[in-house]
């Protein structure tokens, strides 16, 4: 049976040189079920954050815990027997929590915590894979009011090392194999390293844990003691795409945007099964991997084993998503092996697919609807913001290529810095740097002990460095970092433009464009390109895609020169390296390695 969500019309191309693909209608027959953002001008003015608060139950105790609003408030009511997560291990094999089990669990760690003398405030580290016990430490950490920071768990030892020095790690939890390959050589470096929890081994030592034991002799018991909505709640640190990662600061308070986020951007309802394919060790898989679903009492589904596509067609179908959370990468992959792979698989329990972390193709937004029925609806947002601030909601017309709208409660502007520190905002369709009103509950409260890098703020806006113009219906579409814009001969051009006119060549599977110096222009276009199977990288391809971007952009934005690579150098979270194919074009220093892919080094 082939995929079924809400059928589309499309219309006339946009005048909009962005994209030269259709807006993506929606209208009433588009709905399996009703989308909880019905009107965005009104869901607007009817939102503010005080009236989203009330949403949440708040601690009995006083207060706002992001593990009582996921867990126990779901567990004291008529969802305790529901499932909140089904853990799919590697093998394919199945375990599920319900939410009063999960209470119970997660009672037992925050119990476990406190018996250590672990504190509010102190930090707790866990470098596992997308296993149960990953979800019941986050979570019961929470509840014992500790700082959590999340790690990816195919970090080598010195990013390890590194995050836990500047996070000032008080507990760790993870296996034994992880332990002793990444963390054992380098714990001398670590003094306030009371203590390492590990969740398959016996103890050894005073300072290094039992999880089974620990947990077993906790009781199941416990009161998340008051919580104020300021306390520090998660440290995240960013990708590392263009530069050193930055350990950003969140509250507990942020779970109000994670609840109004699942509500409206990603439309969870009740019933929903929804999978959020992203790493906890990364800020979309907490925020929308952990908190959001939960704070929705929908049933989380969670996968162990990485990307492979097929296996990912076979989940979606077996596990009935609803709602599917995932990436341009992951995307563009499914994209090489072509819509015709998907059609074996029954995804009709499918209604919404949703993609952030790097800018969504139009050409990917249109394919979604070729492979699954259904376009991947953008949304833009970053670690700082702790939540999702842009979104094409699932009431919403389409505009492939665009970013979408922002949230309910977010304004969102685009700006000029001006000389004096202040900034101001540009005309309707300039482009200029994306900034967000200070103010939202998940906005970072600070970079963890880089006060220079607090320049980020101005006049009441938060600056996000990212480029990017509005248009005259309020859409958003991304232009490029601001640290990636290059200029041209006088002209300002921003990747994204010149890589997605590359992507809608059918030989090109990926692309990412840098600057190259150049004494006439100031710099010149390079792209490098990573072509589909079937395709030879050679002389010929490479006169038809210089043909291709000069008449899909002009002589003045096209790239001059094209470099053929079996691969673009990644982030682990996804996200294309640009500054170190910049570093390696021109020979200069690297810089900070830390979440580059592996097999990339
Ligand atoms: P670092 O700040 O360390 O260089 P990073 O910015 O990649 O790393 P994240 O916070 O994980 O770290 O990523 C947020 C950034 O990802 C955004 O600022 C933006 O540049 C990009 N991004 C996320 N979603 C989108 C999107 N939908 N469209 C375009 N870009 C996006
Ligand atoms: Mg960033």
């Amino acid at each position: 049976m082939g995929p079924r969500g809400p059928r589309s019309e499309t219309e006339a191309p946009l005048s909009d040189n962005a994209t030269r693909y259709a807006t993506i209608r929606k209208n009433s027959a588009s709905f399996a079920v009703p989308p909880n953002l019905v009107d965005y001008h009104t869901a607007c003015s009817a939102f503010s954050w005080d009236r989203a608060r009330k949403d949440l139950s708040g601690l009995p105790s006083g207060g706002l815990n992001i593990a009582y609003e996921a867990v126990d408030r779901h567990a004291r009511g008529p969802r305790a027997r529901r499932v909140a997560l089904r853990c799919i291990g590697k093998a394919g094999e199945r375990r599920d929590y319900t939410y009063g089990e999960l209470a119970a669990f997660t009672n037992r760690f925050a119990n476990v915590l406190q018996s250590m003398g672990v504190k509010a405030g102190d930090s707790v580290f866990v470098l596992l894979g997308r296993v149960p016990e990953l979800y019941v430490a986050m979570l019961g950490a929470l509840k014992a009011k500790c700082v959590v920071s999340p790690l990816f768990s195919a970090f080598g030892p010195e990013p390890i090392a590194t995050r836990m020095e500047i996070g000032e790690a008080r507990v760790l939890i993870t296996t034994e194999a992880l332990y002793r390959r990444k963390v054992e050589a380098l714990r001398g470096r670590l003094p306030k390293l009371d203590c390492v929890i590990l969740v398959d081994a016996d103890e050894y030592g005073e300072r290094t844990r039992s999880w089974r034991k620990l947990t077993r002799a906790a009781s199941d018991a416990f009161e998340t003691p008051a919580t104020h909505p300021q306390e520090a709640a998660l440290l995240h640190f960013t990708s590392g795409t263009t530069g050193r990662p930055k350990g950003v600061i969140h509250v507990h308070e942020a779970v109000v945007t994670h609840y109004a986020t699942g509500l409206y951007a990603l439309d969870l309802h009740d019933n929903d099964r929804f999978w959020c394919t992203a790493d906890p060790g990364w800020v979309t898989g907490t925020s929308y991997g952990v908190i959001a679903p939960l704070t929705h009492g929908v049933t989380n589904i969670v996968v162990e084993a990485e990307f492979d596509a097929p296996t990912w067609y076979g989940l979606l179908a077996q596990e009935k998503i609803s709602v599917w959370y995932t990436a341009p990468t992951a995307i563009r992959i499914m994209m090489k092996l072509g819509a015709s792979a998907v059609k074996n698989y029954d995804l009709s329990a499918l209604r919404f697919a949703a993609s952030v972390g790097e800018p969504l193709n139009a050409e990917a937004v249109v394919w979604g609807m070729e492979a699954f029925g259904l376009p991947f609806h953008d949304n833009w947002w970053q670690t700082e913001a702790g939540g999702i601030m842009i979104a094409n909601f699932a009431s919403m017309d389409v505009k492939p290529g665009s970013m979408g709208r922002p949230l309910p409660g977010i304004e969102a502007s685009i700006v000029r810095r001006k000389a004096d520190g202040g900034v101001e905002t540009v005309a309707a369709g300039e482009e200029g740097e994306l900034a967000l009103k200070t103010g939202w509950p998940s906005m970072m409260r600070g970079y963890l002990h880089e006060e220079a890098r607090k320049k980020c703020f101005a006049d009441g806006w938060y600056l996000t460095g990212d480029l990017a113009r509005c248009d005259e219906d309020g859409y958003f579409w991304f232009v490029g970092r601001a640290d990636d814009v290059i200029k041209s001969s006088g002209h300002l051009i921003g990747p994204f433009e010149v890589e997605s006119a590359l992507m809608e060549h059918p030989a090109v599977a990926e692309a990412a464009v840098i600057g190259k110096p150049d004494p006439i222009a100031g710099e010149i276009v390079k792209a490098f390109v990573a072509l589909k199977l079937g395709f030879e990288a050679d002389e010929a391809i490479r006169k038809e895609l210089l043909g291709h971007a000069r008449k899909r952009l002009g002589a003045a934005v096209a790239p001059k020169e094209i470099e053929f690579r079996a691969n673009l150098p990644k982030t682990r979270s996804g996200k294309i390296m640009r500054r170190l194919l910049k570093a390696r074009e021109l020979g200069l220093p690297e810089g900070d390695l830390s979440t580059l892919e592996s097999d990339e080094r």
